[in-house]
């Protein structure tokens, strides 16, 4: 099962909304025991692409993200993205730029008046599959 901690998806919610109408994006970070997926807290990244309907993380901010998970004895376990005005569901481009089918995708659609949040995985033939999450 995989958990996603309460207020760090508050966090992402926030940030979706701060930077509406663009796309914002980050780090989902934490840790994976035999059974089960912990997201434990996000790192913000900046969308260079400044965009609603792609982004791209920052190359700098990714590389320090990815050593302070590290040092909080932590993993990158994927990445999240918004949607301002389309469904939580990866689009053709988001599906085009997934490249690793171990990572997870999040993606917190502003389309309807309540957030969607949903964690997707990709597989190398761009096969999309909807993972069950448990806010806690
Ligand atoms: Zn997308």
């Amino acid at each position: 099962m995989i958990y996603i901690k309460k207020l760090q998806l508050q966090h992402i919610i926030d940030q979706a909304k701060n930077e509406f109408p663009n796309e914002c994006c980050g780090f989902l970070a934490g840790y994976k025991s035999e059974q089960d997926i912990h997201i434990e807290k996000i790192w913000v990244l900046t969308n260079i692409d400044k965009s609603s309907e792609h982004f791209s993380m920052d190359t700098k901010e990714q590389f320090a993200a990815v050593k302070d998970i590290r040092n909080e004895d932590m993993i990158v376990i994927g990445n999240y993205h918004s949607h301002p005005y389309s469904p939580s569901r990866p689009s053709e481009e988001d599906k085009r730029l997934a490249y690793d089918s171990t990572v997870l995708y999040g993606i917190l659609s502003l389309e309807k008046e309540e957030p969607v949040f949903n964690l997707f995985s990709i597989n190398k033939d761009k096969k999309v599959e909807k993972l069950e999450c448990i806010v806690d």
